[in-house]
């Protein structure tokens, strides 16, 4: 039977880049090693980060000024890097979920940490639009994509001091403004490669400027002086991200990519909306382009255990919702097929037509 994989994270990759992947653990450039088994600093690897950097600097169109790292840790870290290397007096963040609840978590333990608005009360289904940054803060944090909720930013805000972005779950979607942020991060495993690896956007210029020693490995500044190579970087993730980033720029870029979504979207939203018993559960607005999030309408809900099982049947992987919203989540990130989000909506319809 077909699998469908619409798991959160780790999640969908482009089959071509397990393909190449698995080539290059067997035998990397015809070189007869593995790309497991060579040095980080042979030439082989060297070429691999530096086409890896140049990828995102080029699909991204990231502005002179900029560095671009692949490190370890995950998004996770940069939870507490982002305040090592920012924070002086206060920082601000927007609170929209859990991931960015967590990040807001770290930053408390360095000082005053404004909380500018919070979508918590109604179990993050929105993204709060009426707050003020404070001017005077160190930066304003903020999560572009909602993973567990299903809500999305679907632009680039201005904000009056260093903008900085966990974007995991978007980055590559869609093009982004990379001039209006200090700083974006996330970890590779939904979008871009296998888990393992985080990658870091950050603007040069704003570094150096906090007085507190920042240990070597959790400073920015190390990693751009050694070129993401002051220790072994994770090789193979970084290969695989490579290969996405090929793709990505072989198939249209990110003007492409993000008109597939919107697509890969609508029909999964539309399918909803105009069902009887499934029904969204993020506000219309700030739907995910990425986790699509449902759940059964209150007379059906009973029936939840029963389509999941039905789903499963029919090869649906991984869209049992999370366990703090409850219901489905179908992640269709950019390497989702839209012959599986349609195998999907019928595989909904056929459920919705038997009861
Ligand atoms: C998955 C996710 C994280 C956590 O990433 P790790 O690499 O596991 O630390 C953080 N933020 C967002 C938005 C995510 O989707």
């Amino acid at each position: 039977m077909k699998k469908h994989n619409f798991s959160a994270g780790p999640s969908i990759l482009p089959r071509e880049v397990i393909e190449k992947t698995a080539q290059a653990v067997l035998d990397f450039n015809n070189s007869g090693l593995s790309v497991l088994e060579i040095s980080h600093r042979s030439k082989g690897f060297e070429a691999v980060l530096a086409e890896a950097v140049s990828l995102f600097k080029e699909l991204l169109n990231i502005p002179e000024g900029y560095s671009v790292l692949f490190l370890g840790g995950g998004a996770s870290l940069q939870f507490c890097m982002v305040p090592f290397n920012f924070f002086e007096t206060k920082a601000a963040y927007l609170n929209t979920g859990v991931w960015a609840a967590k990040a807001m978590k770290e930053a408390k333990g360095f000082g005053e940490t404004i909380e500018v608005a919070s979508s918590k009360g109604a179990n993050y289904t929105f993204i709060p639009k009426d707050y003020v940054i404070p001017t005077d803060a160190d930066y304003f944090h903020i999560t572009t994509n909602n993973t567990i909720y299903g809500t999305e930013l679907h632009t680039d805000i201005d904000s009056p001091i260093p903008l900085i972005a966990d974007m995991s779950s978007d980055i590559f979607s869609r093009p982004i403004d990379v001039s209006k942020y200090a700083l974006i991060y996330g970890g590779a495993q939904k979008n871009l490669a296998p888990a393992g690896v985080a990658f870091v956007i950050v603007k040069d210029e704003l570094l150096g400027k906090v007085s507190r020693y920042i240990p070597t490995m959790l400073n920015y500044k190390t990693h751009i002086a050694e070129g993401s190579m002051f220790n072994t970087p994770p090789v193979l993730p970084i290969y695989s991200a490579l290969e996405t980033l090929r793709l990505l720029k072989a198939n249209g870029g990110l003007v492409e990519m993000q008109k597939k979504n919107i697509y890969k979207a609508e029909l999964l939203y539309n399918a909803i909306d105009n069902s009887r018993i499934f029904v969204g559960t993020a506000v219309k607005e700030d739907r995910s382009l990425m986790n699509v999030c449902f759940v059964m309408k209150p007379e059906y809900q009973a029936l939840e255990a029963d389509f999941l099982k039905f789903a499963q049947e029919r090869g649906m992987d991984g869209i049992k919702g999370h366990r703090s919203v409850g219901g489905f989540r179908a992640s269709i990130y950019n390497a989702m097929p839209v012959e599986s989000v349609q195998a999907l909506i019928d595989c909904m319809n056929e459920f919705e037509k038997q009861i």
